[in-house]
């Protein structure tokens, strides 16, 4: 016991302050491509996932970059467009919109902008009627609907004592009848669809839906086929898309806090 005390003492504390304090990813981290404006921007074919997309118009070619798609693998950020993409260090991701992920880049006159969707009154009333109910306090499920299981990890380290999400008034439940919300990974297989649909309908409403990561939240690398519906919003409606692969838990803390109406989205500002 008294050495348990020692190393508890040696240890201190080892509890993130985030999203109180800035958390800073480590070196290694990879966020979101950067697009260096007027460069010359890789095909679509580069990419894995078909996170980039182009069109022409009026002589301009238009690259645009889905936030939902990309696996933040980093390709496109190397030779030979190494000067016009960088890998980003941004995490604080999240959005109610799945169109609020979407950056577009005029190639050709330096013109970058984040294309944004009009208002959704819809979704705002629903914000706030969450945040009316659910108030600081919120309890979830977790529904893995078909994922490589890294983002259920990082889903998992919420728990630890490094994140610790009960400091926020967030847990995780087992029953969908206990819980205020469900986060989903995975790309929600045809096989779990029905699982998905029922896991939702069991939660007494007003109800969260947030789709974490990127299979989540487009279908990611797996996309759409057979097996495979591609990404949750072709199956349940979303409250917020939290993008990564996988999304680091600080993401996922932001996303959820996002969902709750405590943080506005892209903008780490408790309320
Ligand atoms: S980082 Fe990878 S997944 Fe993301 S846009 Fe670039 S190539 Fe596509």
């Amino acid at each position: 016991m008294l050495r348990i005390l020692i190393n508890a003492l040696r240890t201190g504390v080892v509890t993130t302050g985030y999203p109180a304090q800035p958390s800073v990813p480590p070196e290694r981290f990879r966020g979101a491509p950067v697009f260096r404006s007027g460069s010359h921007l890789p095909s679509p074919a580069v990419c894995p996932t078909g996170a980039i997309s182009e069109q022409f118009d009026a002589g301009h070619r238009h690259v645009a970059l889905d936030l939902a798609r990309c696996v933040f693998c980093g390709r496109c950020a190397e030779d030979p467009w190494a000067g016009a993409i960088t890998m980003g260090r941004e995490f604080e991701l999240a959005a109610r919109l799945r169109d609020d992920l979407r950056i577009e880049v005029v190639d050709d006159n330096a013109a970058v902008s984040a294309t944004r969707a009009a208002p959704d009154l819809q979704a705002e009333r629903a914000s706030s009627e969450i945040q009316r109910v659910l108030g600081r306090s919120l309890h979830l499920r977790h529904l893995d609907a078909g994922s490589c299981n890294a983002c259920d990890w990082e889903l998992t380290a919420l728990l630890n004592p490094v994140y610790d999400v009960r400091r926020l008034g967030i847990d995780f439940v087992a029953s969908p009848r206990h819980a205020d919300g469900v986060v989903v990974t995975g790309p929600v297989t045809r096989n779990l669809e029905t699982a998905a649909r029922r896991t939702v309908e069991a939660i007494p409403e007003p109800r969260l839906v947030i789709a974490v990561g990127a299979c989540a939240a487009s279908g990611g690398i797996v996309g759409e086929g057979y097996a495979s519906a591609g990404g949750v919003d072709k199956v349940l409606p979303v409250d917020v898309y939290i993008p990564g692969c996988p999304p680091r838990p600080e993401a996922i803390i932001f996303g959820i806090l996002v969902a709750l109406g405590r943080l506005d989205a892209r903008r780490a500002t408790p309320m």
